[in-house]
């Protein structure tokens, strides 16, 4: 199957500026979105919950801010961006006895429609924009006058008018200037879970830390194995996103190229649990497991965050990252600095 990209040229910006837009939530993509979309001329009103911490600074930055069903009942568009395990919650208490007939829905990522969390009524128009990057880069990058991409999907098309819709709401995020890639709920909700948890994050997370383990229970200094197992892991992702991974090989030894071709570390076995997980993810019993966690108070999340909250690499890590200039000034941006810090105590109450 031929991939579809769309680009700026491809969209009518007039379809959406008559829209009453509702973005659900101020966190990574939602202040990239609310932002982005007002700066495009938009009709943006932010909804959030009682007594949120980010009113204030929606509404030093321009936006009209209400509460979730006010929004919810202004807006012909809502497009939902709290965290996807409270979305459920959100929709059914805040959101669906306000929509009017024709009303779009709009997601940053598959999960809940996927799975059928969020079930709207056949009469209401489903797209997804998700941005392949996180919100403040979305954000940094419209201010620029660049953009970052997106994938794109329509799961529910009543009107025949909802790919137009999706796509210009694409272009006033900013993310036709990069393109558009068209996907489906199914692909992109997949794809997204097996990239985080078997490669991205499952998959380099644990073989750092246990290279770590491995050469300093060998009896090599700490410090050392950082800087071999971790460090040079940035440097390495910079040429491979510049120019694939040739360009990060053709830039590395001979030997280390010869060790990487002959390395017997990833097996068959890696790809028998990969497609294990990915059957996981495919019959729903990953979500249902993180669902069921999320619904009973996260006492598994919570616990597996403990468990994982002392990667041994970090008995160095911030000592040496003290030693880079570029790590240890003022962070360069305070907003990220802050969001990313909230992050963590976000996940810490939930
Ligand atoms: P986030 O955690 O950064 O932001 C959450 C926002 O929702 C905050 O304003 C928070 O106050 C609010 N919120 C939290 N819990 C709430 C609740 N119970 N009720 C109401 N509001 C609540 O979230 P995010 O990372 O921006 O993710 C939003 C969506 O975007 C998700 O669907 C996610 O999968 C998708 N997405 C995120 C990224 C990313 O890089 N962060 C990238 C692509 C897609
Ligand atoms: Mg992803």
């Amino acid at each position: 199957m031929a991939v579809t990209i769309y680009y700026e040229e491809d969209v009518n910006p007039k379809i959406i500026q008559g829209k009453k837009i509702a973005i659900i939530g101020y966190g990574s993509q939602g202040h990239a979105h609310a932002l982005n979309l007002m700066d495009s001329g938009c009709d943006v009103r932010v909804g959030l919950r009682e007594g949120s911490k980010s009113a204030e600074k929606a509404r030093e930055a321009g936006l009209k801010v209400v509460d979730m069903d006010t929004a919810a009942e202004e807006a012909d568009l809502i497009m939902i961006l709290t965290p996807d395990e409270t979305q459920p919650k959100v929709y059914e208490e805040h959101i669906k006895d306000h929509l009017k007939a024709g009303d779009t829905l709009a997601f940053a990522h598959g999960f809940n429609i996927h799975y059928g969390y969020i079930k709207p009524s056949e009469d209401h128009p489903v797209f997804m924009v998700a941005p392949k990057g996180p919100g403040h880069i979305v954000r940094r990058e419209y201010a620029a006058g660049r953009g970052v991409p997106v994938v794109v999907a329509v799961e529910q098309d009543p009107d025949g008018k909802t790919w137009p819709l999706c796509l210009a709401y694409a272009k006033a995020l900013g993310a036709l200037r990069a393109g558009a890639i068209k996907t489906t709920f199914t692909e992109e909700t997949e794809t997204d879970l097996f990239g985080e948890q078997d490669v991205l994050m499952g998959g380099i997370n644990h073989l750092c830390d246990l290279g770590f383990d491995v050469l300093t229970e060998a009896g090599y200094q700490p410090e050392i194995a950082y800087f071999e197992v971790f460090h040079e892991l940035k440097m390495l992702v910079d040429l491979a996103n510049e120019g694939g991974l040739n360009k990060a090989r053709w830039s590395c030894s001979d030997t280390a190229q010869y060790g990487d071709y002959t390395s017997t570390v990833i097996t068959d076995e890696t790809k028998k649990r990969m497609q294990y997980q990915l059957k996981r993810i495919q019959d729903g019993s990953f979500a249902k497991e993180f669902m069921d966690d999320q619904a009973a108070g996260a006492p598994k999340f919570k616990e597996l965050q403990e468990k994982f909250s002392h990667p041994h690499l970090e008995t160095v890590g911030p000592k040496l990252r003290a030693m880079f200039s570029w790590n240890n000034g003022p962070a360069k941006d305070q907003d990220e600095a802050e969001s990313f810090n909230g992050k963590i105590a976000r996940t810490q109450v939930q």
